[in-house]
């Protein structure tokens, strides 16, 4: 619910519905997983990447106090102890790291691959990638022709009725679409952010394992992927990226004709006699030999020095050179102001500016998430001002819990729509066409004496609402009562 794009009630409510067949899923899949011999649990792979973070916490903490650099710092010396602790960890997080892919795969790879195949059967409806033909001979799918089963799965999916013949058994009718369809399963599930994360984690494992051991000093970068406030850290660098990309390049530009001047007026000024300056007879270099050199220089040097590139030139004697010491000021002091100051700064005002959006959009949501009702948008105080007993916090419980309308529409989705009434074929019909009228808008059964918000809407309309309402509360009921049997009759088999 923190993802939902809350500018409206329309757009709310709108994502609500959307992301009701995932829910479905979701919940059947674990309905699935409970059921099996060995039972995996996101707690359990949770676990199973917390042991991977210790391990590599330990080893990074061996080999920090441990290493050492001996005979006149040549020689890399790591006890035996610390190279027998490390190599047992490279094992073990190896191992578990690889246990975690299998276990996100048998845990999320359907929930992964069935959004996948929803969103590209979206895709290719609204593009019409392909038409699906009338079935006039009324063809079973083994005698279709490859053509038509690719079409069918293009623009229906896995789930058409035409592969769903019986229950449970699934049949491409040919070798083409069942390769094509578990092709695109693989494809689907292969993009996924979080198997990619796993596969690296496990890869850096195995570099860190046969190639060497500076690898594992990365893995402690999933402190990023486990902290939400260092997530926003990251958006708020990622989101202006361009921004700042395209100033880094302007400032590259500005560095290069710089560049261009120091090679060809200053070139001799550029002499650091740092280098070599105890281990050779040839002390120093110009670092002017060359354009690129001179470039690199003024990219690092320039930089990183609080006065520019006038820190690492050398001075000028202004009674003999005057003319070449006026040039030398003037490229300094502009090359300070518009690169190190001007420049950089922009870059760091687009970062600390992303860091104020991401702030207001967050206090933005937050308002909406606490003083709104999520179904019909109406403020909190609207019903505190209405004098209702209970106020706010008993209608977003009881009147618009915004999850009763979830599990209607799944109700909704395991009844058979022949076996429909008039409301659930009303409400039925909208949700498939993707229209959320049916939900209330700004409106509230117990706001209806006068206190109503909108000013929009037409009195029969808003009965047809309110029907809808206690309509909703009958069945929820109904689904509660039934569970409620279910519940007794488990208990009773079970004893
Ligand atoms: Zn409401």
């Amino acid at each position: 619910m923190t993802d939902v794009c809350r500018d409206s009630q329309p757009s709310k409510v709108g994502d609500l519905m959307r992301s009701v067949p995932d829910l479905i899923d979701e919940m059947q899949h674990n309905d699935d997983l409970s059921k099996g011999t060995v039972k995996i649990t996101p707690e359990k792979l949770m676990a199973l990447k917390d042991f991977s973070s210790v391990v590599g916490f330990i080893m990074n903490s061996t080999f920090l106090f441990s290493a050492d650099l001996i005979y006149h710092y040549k020689n890399l010396y790591v006890p035996e102890w610390a190279i027998n602790t490390i190599e047992y960890c490279g094992y073990m997080q190896g191992s578990s790291s690889l246990i975690l892919i299998f276990f996100f795969a048998i845990n999320k790879k359907k929930l992964i691959t069935n959004t996948a195949w929803r969103e590209f059967i979206c895709e290719n409806n609204d593009n019409e990638v392909c038409e699906i033909g009338d079935n006039e001979e009324r063809l079973d799918v083994n005698q279709m022709s490859y053509e038509m089963t690719h079409v069918i799965l293009m623009m229906k999916g896995h789930d058409a009725n035409e592969f769903n013949i019986e229950e449970g058994v699934r049949n491409f009718g040919n070798w083409f679409t069942y390769s094509e369809y578990h092709l695109l399963n693989t494809i689907f599930f292969i993009q996924d952010g979080t198997f990619q994360y796993y596969v690296l984690y496990w890869a850096i494992s195995l570099l860190g394992k046969y190639s060497a051991d500076i690898y594992y000093s990365f893995h402690l970068l999933d402190v990023i992927n486990r902290s939400v406030v260092l997530q926003n850290v990251m958006l708020a660098i990622s989101m202006n990226l361009l921004q700042v990309m395209m100033t880094i390049m302007l400032m590259c530009i500005f560095v290069y004709i710089y560049t261009v001047l120091t090679f060809f007026y200053l070139q001799d000024l550029m002499y650091d006699y740092g280098i070599n300056a105890y281990d050779s007879d040839i002390v120093g270099e110009n670092n002017c030999q060359t354009m690129f050199l001179c470039l690199v220089t003024q990219l690092d040097k320039g930089l990183r020095n609080g006065g520019g590139v006038g820190d690492i030139t050398e001075p000028v004697h202004y009674g003999d050179e005057l003319e070449k010491y006026l040039f030398k000021l003037v490229h300094d002091m502009s090359f300070q102001v518009i690169v190190n100051i001007i420049c950089l700064n922009i870059i760091f005002g687009i970062v600390v500016n992303s860091f104020a959006e991401l702030r207001d959009q967050k206090s933005k949501n937050d308002f909406d998430m606490y003083n709104r009702c999520y179904v019909c948008n109406n403020e909190m105080l609207t019903f505190e001002r209405g004098g209702q007993q209970g106020g706010f916090l008993r209608h977003i419980m009881k009147d618009h819990n915004l999850w009763q309308y979830v599990y209607y529409v799944v109700h909704l989705n395991s009844k058979n729509s022949s076996d429909y009434d008039g409301i659930e074929s009303y409400i039925g019909g909208k949700y498939e066409s993707d229209d959320n009228s049916w939900m209330p808008n700004g409106t509230a059964l117990c706001l209806e004496d006068g206190h109503s918000v909108t000013s929009s809407g037409a009195d029969d309309e808003k009965k047809i609402v309110a029907q809808i309402h206690l309509r909703m509360k009958d069945c929820v009921k109904a689904i509660n009562d039934m569970n409620d049997k279910m519940d007794r009759r488990k208990k009773e088999k079970e004893d």
